[in-house]
């Protein structure tokens, strides 16, 4: 069926026509064949009947009379007959008296001497034979006078049973005759059904090409537009249904055409705009590029105007601040104390400015680098907060910074960025607070063999930020709450330049807050791991296993100092309550475990503080401990200081971690003097002067002003200071005394300072081992790549501080450090390495 569905059009056409011609004439040659065959067998038997009934009565006479020849005649009658093969007479005797033909075939099945009229066909079906009884004739008279005979369906009823046989009379009529006749009969019927299947076939194929040809050539047509050949019209000559289609694909072919030609025509317009938008385009592009150059130059002319104008404000701002600095320093009545003191403030408030603006403009220009430096982060962050302390204080809010102990100590990442960031953080969380805490926390996310990612957050209970506020907190120049900052000041920059400086460095900050409740603001950044420095090493040799009590009722700051003391490996014990605390100590030292050190919180009433320390000092000798007492103090942020004889030392709230270290270490060497108890404040102070008296230095500054007061704070450390004015002078004097360390401005007319230097290490008019510090005020990157490549080892830039000039001396004039080493706040001092702590025997 599926076969037939996939025919042609014209084996189909075939089909429809011939089947069923072919069908009828096959049915009805068949009819009358057998119709045919039938009549010629009945025709045959039915003369062999009438043969037999009328030779029968005719032979009476000639059986009864025994008489042959009376027979004769009448059996040479019927051989004449047609298909008459053989004729026998037999008397009752069944003695043959007459036979004709020959030798009747057998004949199975039959009774020789039946008394009725019987017929049967031969045994090889060749001949038909009939035989009738002859009987002595008593007929009726009016069969007689009968005209015809009656033939019944059985011809021996009309002879009357009783009449005596006299014989028999067989006829055997042969088929051949029939046969020949059936045959022709077959093969006539046979001719003229082919005749017909032909004839018919011929007229199915020529009507399939009339129908079919037309078809033909209306899917060539399509073929060829299916091809593109839009040209072609097809002409089938056919009528009708045809005539109607081809002028369908003939319309469609015209119609094809038309939209192509129309396609063409909009494509060509198309392409003419497009060539002509390219143009312009490309003139666009011309354009664009010549003003990104210009852009470009602009934005290197705001760059250099942005180095000169913050070197330029910077040298001034310096020399006021240095100056301040030493002004604070004078005997000063109340009245100008305060005046100066406010004078400072709204200098730093410039300079923060000044330093922001200058970082953001170069944050937009991507031309903000992160230097990669070790550090230790909890002496960063001692640094960081120590800028919120003083308001904390005087706000009266906790400021406490808690690094967790596996935080690891040396790390290796852009330190003075990450300073940058958690000072703006600290800063504004402080600024925003009213009362609560702040609470800087230090976590190490993951860390691998030479990565970690540490989380840093600022959590404040200020005012909040409110939802909307959160998403544009992080974009420039956004300040939420207009009264707030009018109040405090600030550019709405610090969180921008923050956000920007935690992505170049490869970190997330993000925000949670809830207004009137407080934010946390956390940064989370990877840095890189480094080795443990001499000065590590020597601490955790010093302080592990040895035991610590802390007693304060502030958690965060038990927390604080908990993690600390832990992170050096010691063993660390806190109470919030005296009694329990003085009970702890007495236990300890009973069983030979005492506590070799106990910080006490100077929260705890007078009266507490004083019973600790009492209990403490009448334990046995070996177990009296080392007493630390925390201050919250608004006075003393600078060290220097003596602590009231009760006390080995005292320690500023939030106490730095680099001065509990040397504090611990010494205490556990045995050298901390208690006759020259210290305090230790927020910031380093530099009032010690004896210190510096083999300390020779060069100082080179064309600006008198900065030259004065870095030289009067040179020497207020006792160092002996050589100034000169320009880079000339600098080799002159380089060539004449060796120094210990030059301080060297850049830009200095003459010889400017990185010729100067390059000049004193190429004809070493100096030592080799002589540092050269740059001065400069010009913190632009290109300036820091400069410096890089030149022969200068370190740089200080304006404005100077006094904590910054001493961490410089200290870092390259090791004469210098082992005194320095405790009071040089935010720095590693080394002090520990050359005193006697390391000594083996401990
Ligand atoms: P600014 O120098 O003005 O402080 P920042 O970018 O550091 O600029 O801060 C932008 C604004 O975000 C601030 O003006 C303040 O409104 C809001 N803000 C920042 N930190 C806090 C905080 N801890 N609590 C409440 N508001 C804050």
């Amino acid at each position: 069926m599926m076969r037939m569905r996939q025919w042609g059009i014209k084996s189909k056409i075939l089909t429809l026509a011939v089947f069923p011609a072919a069908t009828v004439t096959l049915m009805l040659a068949l009819y009358f064949s057998i119709t045919q065959t039938q009549d010629l067998q009945q025709s045959l038997t039915d003369r062999g009947y009438a043969i037999v009934r009328q030779l029968g009565p005719a032979s009476e006479y000639g059986i009864f009379s025994g008489n042959p020849n009376a027979l004769q005649p009448l059996v040479a009658a019927v051989m004449n007959e047609p298909d008459v093969r053989s004729v026998v007479v037999r008397n009752a005797a069944n003695k043959v008296l007459l036979k004709a033909g020959p030798e009747v075939r057998p004949v199975l099945n039959i009774d020789a001497q039946s008394n009725s009229l019987i017929s049967a066909a031969s045994d090889d079906r060749t001949s038909h034979i009939f035989q009738i009884p002859i009987r002595q004739t008593e007929l009726a008279l009016d069969d007689l006078l009968a005209d015809t005979p009656t033939i019944g369906p059985d011809p021996a009823s009309q002879y009357h049973a009783t009449g005596r046989i006299l014989g028999w009379v067989t006829v055997e009529l042969s088929f051949d005759r029939t046969q020949a006749r059936q045959q022709q009969a077959w093969i006539t019927t046979g001719l003229i059904a082919l005749i017909v299947l032909v004839l018919s076939a011929l007229l199915a194929m020529r009507m399939g090409r009339d129908i079919s040809g037309p078809i033909l050539l209306l899917k060539d047509a399509v073929n060829k537009l299916e091809h593109g050949d839009l040209d072609v019209q097809v002409n089938t000559g056919a009528g009708g249904e045809m005539l109607s289609l081809e002028a369908g694909v003939n319309a469609m072919a015209r119609s094809l055409k038309a939209s192509r030609e129309n396609l063409h025509e909009r494509v060509n317009q198309a392409t003419a705009g497009l060539r002509d938008a390219l143009k312009i385009g490309e003139e666009r592009n011309l354009a664009l590029d010549v003003a990104r150059r210009d852009a470009e130059s602009a934005s290197k002319a705001k760059s250099a105007f942005l180095a000169n104008m913050s070197h330029e404000i910077r040298t001034p701002l310096n020399g006021i601040l240095g100056f301040l600095t030493l002004l604070l320093k004078t005997s000063l009545d109340a009245t100008q104390r305060e005046f100066t003191q406010k004078i400072e403030v709204s200098t730093r408030t410039l300079m923060t400015l000044l330093n922001d603006i200058l970082d953001f403009s170069k944050l937009e220009v991507a031309k903000l680098s992160v230097t990669q430096v070790e550090f230790d982060l909890r002496e960063v962050l001692d640094e960081c907060i120590s800028i919120g302390a003083p308001e904390a204080h005087d706000k009266g809010i906790d400021l406490a910074l808690i690094v967790d102990a596996d935080v690891p100590i040396r790390l290796k990442g852009a330190a003075d960025r990450i300073a940058q960031v958690v000072k703006n953080l600290v800063s504004n969380a402080v600024k925003f607070t009213t009362d609560g805490e702040v609470i800087v926390h230090a976590a190490l996310s993951t860390q691998s063999i030479d990565h970690a990612t540490l989380r840093i957050s600022v959590t404040d209970t200020g005012i909040g930020i409110s939802q909307q506020d959160r998403a544009r907190l992080f974009q420039p120049f956004t300040q939420l709450d207009a009264g707030m900052n009018r109040r405090y000041g600030g550019t709405g920059l610090g969180l921008a330049i923050a956000k920007s400086l935690v992505e170049v460095m490869g970190g997330t900050i993000s925000v949670e807050s809830q207004p009137a409740q407080g934010s946390c603001f956390a940064v989370t950044f990877p840095l890189g791991l480094s080795a443990l420095t001499a000065t590590d090493q020597v601490r955790l040799a010093v302080l592990g296993g040895r035991r610590a009590l802390v007693v304060s009722p502030n958690p965060h700051l038990t927390r604080s100092l908990r993690q600390m003391l832990i992170h050096w490996d010691m063993d660390v014990e806190s109470n919030d309550d005296t009694l329990r605390a003085i009970a702890e100590l007495g236990a300890a030292a009973a069983i030979q475990r005492p506590y070799e050190v106990v910080f006490i919180d100077q929260a705890l009433v007078d009266a507490d503080v004083e019973r600790i320390t009492t209990e403490a000092r009448v334990l046995p000798v070996s177990a009296i401990p080392a007493i630390f007492l925390l201050e919250r103090t608004a006075v003393r942020w600078r060290d220097g200081e003596t602590a009231p004889p009760e006390f080995d030392a005292c320690l500023a709230i939030p106490p730095r971690s680099a001065v509990v270290a040397d504090l611990l270490c010494r205490r556990f060497a045995g050298t901390l003097d208690r006759r020259a108890r210290q305090r230790f404040g927020m910031v380093a102070h530099s009032t010690q002067q004896n210190t510096m008296a083999a300390l020779r230095l060069l100082l080179a500054d064309d600006n008198a002003i900065n030259r004065q007061f870095l030289a009067t704070w040179l020497k207020q450390i006792g160092a002996v200071v050589d100034e000169v004015t320009d880079g000339a002078q600098a080799i002159d004097a380089c060539r004449q005394a060796t120094y210990d360390l030059i301080l060297m401005d850049l830009h200095m007319p003459n010889v400017d300072g990185f010729e100067a230097a390059a000049q004193i290490r190429a004809n070493r008019y100096n030592p080799a081992s002589t540092p050269i510090v740059a001065i400069t005020a010009d913190a632009t990157d290109a300036a820091q790549e400069r410096l890089r490549a030149s022969e200068i080892n370190d740089v200080l830039v304006k404005p100077i501080t006094e904590q910054e000039l001493l961490r410089i001396i200290a870092q390259w004039c090791p004469r210098y450090a082992p005194a320095r080493a405790g009071a040089a706040a935010g720095t590693a001092a080394p002090a520990a390495i050359d005193e006697p702590i390391v000594d083996a025997d401990l």
